[in-house]
């Protein structure tokens, strides 16, 4: 049975886009940030728990990429898309924006409650997710990781997939929240996301 998001994410609407951390609106109430490489399958992940189909874009546009894009859900709480690259080669000038733009954010961030990374169940902990879980543990960010796509593989792989990665966790002392299978295609894991996002955003 398909699951509904509760109505405030369903409210969710694009607001703005930023390039740097000065730009972003002010730091109050609660924001939830979405953050995977490339192709991890982060838009298709946050229009599935939203329901809303084309709220995040899961063809980008080249720039878009190096953006924090935000959708609020009413006038105190937000998600936010945090930039992602990794899936093909990009200019060193390019991660080095990267990489200042999202330690900033994560050093400055009081609103941000908890951040959901979004990994392919098939490549998970790539260098991109590690230095993610890296600024979590500085900041003390909770977080959920979700492993996607995974009707891609079998039921079986996919539960192994989990236990691997998780174990992979728990030796590099990054095992800072949850980890859960999904599937955007599926909507697999759905209530167990939407239950963490309720809790972070406080919903009734
Ligand atoms: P993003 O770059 O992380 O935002 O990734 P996208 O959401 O744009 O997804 C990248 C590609 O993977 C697209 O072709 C999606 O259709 C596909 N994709 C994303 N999520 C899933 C999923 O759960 N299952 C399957 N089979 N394909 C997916």
């Amino acid at each position: 049975m398909e699951i509904n998001a509760p109505a405030l994410l369903r409210q969710a609407h694009f607001t703005m886009a930023a390039n740097e951390v000065k730009q972003l609106p002010p730091d109050n109430g609660i924001e939830v940030g979405f953050a995977g490489r490339s192709n991890a399958g982060k838009s298709s992940a946050i229009n599935c728990i939203t329901g809303i189909k084309s709220l995040a874009r899961t063809s980008k546009t080249p720039g878009r990429t190096q953006q924090i894009i935000y959708f609020d859900l009413d006038d105190t709480r937000r998600l936010v898309d945090l930039p992602g690259y990794g899936y093909a080669k990009v200019p060193v000038s390019v991660k080095k924006h990267w990489h200042a733009l999202m330690e900033s954010y994560f050093n400055k961030r009081q609103s941000l409650k908890g951040l959901v990374l979004v990994m392919d169940v098939r490549h998970p902990l790539k260098t991109f997710d590690m230095q993610m879980l890296e600024w979590c543990k500085a900041t003390g960010t909770p977080i959920q990781m979700l492993l996607t796509k995974a009707d891609k593989l079998s039921r079986g792989a996919a539960a192994k997939q989990l236990t691997i990665t998780r174990n992979q966790l728990k030796k590099d002392g990054l095992l800072l929240g949850d980890l859960q299978l999904f599937s955007s295609l599926k909507s697999t894991g759905k209530e167990e996301i939407l239950e963490k996002l309720t809790e972070w955003f406080g919903i009734e």
